[in-house]
């Protein structure tokens, strides 16, 4: 099976040639550590999960290794501890303990390493000595600053034209710096902002400047060049750019990673979620409504490179849709690998560029294929492997299946003793009391319905 992707760099989508295929290499960048992760972080995560899911079915699982990064030095994380009368170490240990939460109830599997910024500072102080050693970077005041122009084909990720990569660095022009485009690569620390040991002979401690920490981390774990780098498209210029700067002058290759692949923006509602318009939302708000599959799936509802519209609607319609995919697998265990067929058709859609919505079109198609085979539950473990390679109906302690079985431990003769005052408060006409107890079950997960008969039957919605 061949794996296309959408490649940034080429703007085709190109066939993955691993330059190891014993040793799949991919790089995302990761999140600062300062506050909850905001549902539009949530996507790159889930989206290259997929990818790392798919890479070790086509590779096997001691064949692919995933990094992503943790940057936790930060001048918003300076400003947070201050804030909030922390320490830095607190700040960045809490935080990343709520991604790490928040990722593992979105069944995002953990990379193969997850890299801290602080414990990379000195392979960043050697490319920073080697970018300078080569006339690739200058320092200025204290700084180490990249000089872009002596990088001939700078640019060549994002396509910007000069003049308006020129206008951006211009809102950030110090007088330190010998073109408007030159980036930082470390900086003096004031006292009590967090310092190291600076490059280059700098007396005051420093800090690394953001673009730098991904091509130490990157270089130390996935060597000089790798197959695949990820992130958000908001990412590709500078920090991309810089990252690709920096690494490929540092170590004289024609690519710092094969393939560039760049998720789509996340609209809320239709809007751009933002503080300001106090339409912020965070994954684990969302977790505490709904359970992190559904979060799953109608993420992977839209193509990755697409800009989701993320609305409520939509999770509604997840939702509804694993409430009739668990019922179809009832409690078979998934057939995974080779031997299954409806794995390798959904395998085939996620290997043209992470064709997620395809693959879930085909899931609801194979769903119907395993619902009306009532005698065979091969169809069922099937259909049940094959939405696994989604990250689909894996029965995890957040999932869907957690939380029915949490609504389900609500007293049954609770239920049933609420229904009887239902049923009596509309014979008495009582409609307003009738709809409240309605909600209140509806508010558990609990949906009621009327039969012909005049009983009422209820079941596990969420
Ligand atoms: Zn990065």
């Amino acid at each position: 099976m061949e794996l296309r992707l959408y490649n940034t760099l080429t703007r085709s989508k190109d066939t993955l040639r691993p330059l190891d295929p014993a040793n799949v290499r991919m790089y995302v960048c990761g999140p600062t550590v300062y506050d909850h992760a905001h549902i539009g972080n949530a996507r790159p995560v889930i989206v290259f999960d997929v990818l790392n899911r798919l890479l070790r079915r086509l590779y096997g699982d001691a064949h692919v290794k995933y990094v992503r990064n943790i940057t936790d030095v930060d001048d918003k994380i300076n400003a947070r501890a201050a804030e909030r009368g922390i320490s830095i170490r607190d700040l960045t240990e809490e935080t990343y303990r709520w991604f790490r939460e928040d990722t593992a109830a979105l069944n995002c599997l953990p990379p193969t390493v997850e890299p801290r910024a602080t414990e990379h500072i000195d392979e960043m102080r050697t490319l920073i000595e080697r970018l300078v050693a080569t006339g690739h970077a200058y320092v200025a005041e204290e700084h180490v600053l990249f000089h872009v122009p002596s990088m001939p084909d700078y640019g060549r990720l994002s396509r910007r034209p000069l003049d308006e990569m020129v206008a951006g660095a211009r809102v950030d022009v110090a007088p330190y710096k010998r073109d408007p485009m030159d980036f930082v690569l470390w900086k003096p620390s004031a006292e009590g902002v967090p310092g190291w040991p600076s490059p280059c002979g700098i007396a005051t401690p420093g800090r690394p400047g953001w673009h730098i920490e991904c091509s130490a981390m990157s270089w130390r774990h996935l060597g000089e060049t790798f197959d695949i780098h990820g992130g958000g498209i908001d990412l590709v210029f500078p920090h991309h750019e810089n990252e690709i700067a920096q690494s490929r002058c540092a170590f004289h290759t024609g690519v710092m990673a094969q393939m560039w692949m760049h998720n789509g923006f996340l609209m809320l509602e239709g809007e751009k979620m933002s503080k300001s318009l106090g339409n912020f939302v965070t994954i684990r708000e969302l977790l505490t409504e709904w359970p992190g599959e559904v979060l799953r799936l109608a993420m992977l509802s839209t193509h990755y490179r697409q800009p989701i519209n993320w609305t409520r609607q939509g999770l509604g319609f997840a939702a509804k849709t694993l409430d009739k995919w668990y019922r179809v697998i009832g409690e078979v265990e998934a057939e995974t690998g080779e031997g299954n067929p409806f794995e390798i058709e959904i395998a085939d859609r996620l290997a043209d560029d992470l064709n997620t919505p395809s693959a879930i079109t085909h899931l609801h198609h194979l769903a119907e294929v395993a619902e009306h085979e009532e005698s065979s539950s091969a169809l069922r473990r099937r259909f049940k492997g094959a939405a696994n390679l989604l990250g689909l109906l894996g029965d995890t302690e957040t999932g869907w299946r957690a939380r029915q079985k949490e609504a389900i431990a609500l007293d049954e003769g609770v239920i049933a003793g609420l229904i009887a005052d239902r049923l009596a408060a509309r014979k008495a006409k009582d409609f307003k009391r009738a709809d409240q107890i309605r909600e209140e079950l509806a508010a558990q997960g609990i949906v009621l319905m009327d039969n012909k008969d005049g009983t009422t039957s209820w079941e596990v919605s969420r």
